[in-house]
C-alpha cells in the first residue's frame, strides 16, 4: 500500500559537541496509508524523541542532526517536513499530522470549557468557518469519541481522566488529519481504560481513514491493535514486522524478551524475561550491537560491529526486518 509518512535516516541529539546524547540513531520507518504502526521499547529507548523529532516539536536541547521525514498529502506532492517553514509546519502539525502526547489529558486548559477548546482548534486553522459550523463540528467530534453532547459545557476538572483523554483525541481528529501519533496516551489510566480508548481510536480510524503511530512499552496492546510493530532499543529500530509475525516468531532476542514479559494478553506485566540488566546509557553506548551486554545469544561479531537493519537473509523475510547478527540482513541498506 501507499506510504503516508517516510522517516529516512533520522538522527536526534540532546545537546551539542562531545556531551551530546544521541537519542535517535539513524531511524528509517515507513507508515502506510490506513495502517496502525506500533512502536515499543523500554523507557529511554527514544520513542518519544522520535515522535517529537518527526514533527519538529523537540524541546531544547534536542536537535535533529540528520535525516528526512517525507509526508505524502492525499492527492498532493510529497514534501520533507524537516524542510518546512514555521508557518507551513504549524499547519502540517494539526491538519495533516496530529499528536496526542504522554499525559496530554493534563494539558487541557482548566479555565476553558471543553467545547471552547475544540472550537479554538478550528478557529486557528479554519478562520473562514462560521461559529455555528465550528460548534456543530465540535459537538460531532465529542459524540464520535463517546462524550455526550450535554458534557460540552463541562470544564476539564469535571471530567474523568478517561474522558479528558477522549477530548484530547477529539481535538487531534477535528481537522481530519491523515496521521495521528499517540505517545503512550494512556499511562495514567487503568488497564481496562487503556484498551477501551485504544480500541475506540482504532474504530474511528476505520470510519475516518487516518493512519496511526501508537507508542507504548506495553507490547500486549500493540499485538492486539496494530498491523505492524517496530521495536526500539538504544535509539535504534532493532526489529520491524507484521504484528502477528513478531508475536509468533520474534527474531531479535530483545524483542523476544520484551514479548516474554507479557505472557498473557491481559495478564499483569512482568520483568523483562531472561534479559537481566537495564537499558543502555545513551551517553556511553556499548560498542557493536548496543544490546550485546544483555543478550543471552551474543557471539563474536556482536561486541564489535553494529548489525544493519534489513530483511533476514536466512529466512523467508515476508515484510520483516531485523538488526541482529543471528539473522544478518539480505543486503546492506
Ligand atoms: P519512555 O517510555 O519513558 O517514554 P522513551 O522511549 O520515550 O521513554 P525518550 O523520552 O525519547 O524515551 O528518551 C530517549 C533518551 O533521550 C533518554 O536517554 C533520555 O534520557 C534522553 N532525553 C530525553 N529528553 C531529554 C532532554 N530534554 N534532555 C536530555 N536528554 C533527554
Ligand atoms: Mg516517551
Amino acid at each position: 500500500s501507499q506510504p503516508v509518512l517516510e522517516i529516512r535516516n533520522l538522527n536526534v541529539d540532546y545537546g551539542l559537541g562531545d556531551k551530546a546524547v544521541h537519542a535517535v540513531r539513524d531511524v528509517s520507518l515507513t507508515l502506510h496509508r490506513g495502517e496502525v504502526l506500533g512502536l515499543a521499547g523500554e523507557s529511554g529507548s527514544g520513542k518519544s524523541t522520535l515522535a517529537y523529532g518527526l514533527t519538529r516539536l523537540l524541546p531544547p536541547p534536542g536537535v535533529i542532526t540528520g535525516g528526512q521525514v517525507i509526508y505524502h498529502p492525499e492527492g498532493g506532492q510529497p514534501y520533507d517536513v524537516l524542510a518546512l517553514t514555521d508557518r507551513k509546519l504549524r499547519q502540517f502539525r494539526w491538519a495533516e499530522t496530529a499528536i496526542v502526547f504522554q499525559g496530554a489529558m493534563n494539558s487541557l486548559n482548566p479555565v476553558h470549557k471543553i467545547s471552547t477548546q475544540l472550537t479554538d482548534v478550528l478557529r486557528a486553522h479554519e478562520p473562514k468557518m462560521s461559529e455555528h459550523t465550528r460548534g456543530a463540528r465540535a459537538r460531532e467530534m465529542l459524540k464520535l469519541v463517546g462524550i455526550s453532547p450535554d458534557r460540552m459545557d463541562a470544564y476539564p476538572h469535571q471530567l474523568s481522566g478517561g474522558m479528558r483523554q477522549r477530548v484530547m483525541i477529539g481535538m487531534a481528529l477535528i481537522l481530519q488529519p491523515q496521521v495521528v501519533i499517540m505517545d503512550e496516551p494512556t499511562t495514567a489510566l487503568d488497564v481496562v481504560m487503556q484498551r477501551q480508548i485504544l480500541g475506540q481510536l482504532i474504530e474511528l480510524r476505520e470510519r475516518l481513514g487516518f493512519s496511526v503511530i501508537f507508542i507504548t512499552h506495553d507490547l500486549s496492546l500493540l499485538v492486539e491493535f496494530s498491523n505492524r510493530i517496530a521495536i526500539m532499543y538504544g535509539g535504534r529500530i532493532v526489529e520491524e514486522a507484521p504484528a502477528a509475525t513478531i508475536y509468533r516468531d520474534a527474531l531479535h532476542p530483545y524483542s523476544a524478551g520484551l514479548l516474554a514479559s507479557f505472557p498473557a494478553l491481559r495478564g499483569p506485566k512482568r520483568e523483562l524475561a531472561g534479559i537481566p540488566g537495564s537499558p543502555p546509557d545513551l551517553a556511553g553506548m556499548p560498542s557493536g550491537c548496543s544490546f550485546h551486554p544483555r543478550c543471552p545469544k551474543a557471539f563474536d561479531p556482536c561486541p564489535t560491529t553494529i548489525p544493519v537493519l534489513g530483511p533476514p537473509a536466512d529466512l523467508n523475510s515476508a515484510g520483516r526486518s531485523v538488526a541482529c547478527w543471528l539473522h544478518p540482513a539480505l543486503e546492506i541498506s
